[in-house]
């Protein structure tokens, strides 16, 4: 009896050890993240170079864990592009959007929220009727929300262009986002409908070094010129760099110059400083 006992005993704890070793998948665990919707979207402030006014903001996903843990987006977005999860991530970010910016984006129609769509929502185009379904509950107008999609969503070009074509048709402005760090080539940028280039962060630090890119990034305004794309500068962070900018004629800019990424509150209270300025 007692060889059975211990036996049976070890077993247990053996089971109990085992299962309190088992941690959930990421995936499960940002699965269960977004049906318990611990997710808030923070602002980055996008700014008119020509008055110095808040005209715009870049929506930016951050996911708050219970245990308040805050994890990055670098972190969690590649998952859930590989995972299928990033659908239901974007309905939730798109719900957030218009919950935190409604009010202010009616009272003020010269305000614009751009949002970052993945390649993925890009190809299934199941974004779209979600927005257009927000927007208009919201009575927002479809061109107060840009829509920032990367490289990687074009490379299927067909596809790519006539999920900007229903997208720009629903009224939405559209950006390349991160310009230069992909795989795009130019024909394929001349091919896409497109309304606006973002130069990545990377061309932008080059200003004023003597770094090789800082050869390219004056190219890739003159380009974006020569295909009446405008232009949002990204990762803006000395007054050097914004000179240029401005002097290059790129109409918009955001980065830590003016401000990081805000909760909903602090950016309302930004914009309102910086433009009563
Ligand atoms: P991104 O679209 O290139 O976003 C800009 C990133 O640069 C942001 O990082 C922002 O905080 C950072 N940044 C802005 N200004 C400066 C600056 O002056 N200096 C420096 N060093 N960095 C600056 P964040 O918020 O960590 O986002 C990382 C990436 O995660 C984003 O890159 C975007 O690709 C992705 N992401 C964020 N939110 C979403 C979302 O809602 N949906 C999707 N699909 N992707 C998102
Ligand atoms: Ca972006
Ligand atoms: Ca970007
Ligand atoms: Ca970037």
């Amino acid at each position: 009896l007692l060889p059975m006992g211990l036996l049976v005993s070890t077993v247990l704890v053996g089971i109990v050890i085992w299962v309190s070793r088992q941690r959930l998948s990421p995936e499960k665990e940002l699965a269960i993240a977004i049906r318990r919707r611990e997710f808030v979207v923070h602002y980055q402030p996008i700014i008119d170079l020509s008055n110095g006014r808040c005209v715009a903001a870049e929506a930016l996903l951050r996911w708050r864990r219970p245990d308040g843990r805050w994890i990055r987006p670098d972190l969690f977005i590649p998952l859930a592009e590989d995972t299928g999860l990033i659908s239901p991530l974007t309905d939730l970010l798109i719900e957030r959007v218009i919950e935190d910016q409604a009010e202010l984006l009616r009272a003020d129609r010269g305000l614009h929220i751009s949002i970052n769509i993945s390649a993925r929502d890009l190809e299934s185009g199941r974004f779209l009727p979600v927005l257009s379904d927000a927007v208009a509950r919201s009575g927002i107008e479809p061109s107060q929300i840009w829509i920032e999609a990367t490289e990687q969503g074009f490379i299927r070009a067909e596809i790519a262009a006539s999920a900007i074509k229903a997208a720009r048709a629903a009224g939405h402005m559209v950006a390349i986002d991160d310009f230069g760090t992909g795989y795009s080539s130019l024909s394929l940028l001349q091919g896409l409908p497109l309304d606006a280039l973002k130069i990545d962060k990377s061309f932008v630090e080059a200003i004023a070094t003597d770094a090789a890119t800082s050869v390219v990034t004056p190219h890739i305004i003159d380009m974006a010129h020569g295909l009446k794309l405008r232009i949002i500068a990204e990762g803006v962070e000395t007054r050097e760099q914004e000179a240029y900018l401005r002097a290059a004629g790129v109409p918009l800019a955001q980065g830590w110059l003016y401000s990081r990424a805000l909760p909903a509150a602090e950016f309302a209270a930004f914009r309102q400083g910086r433009n009563a300025e």
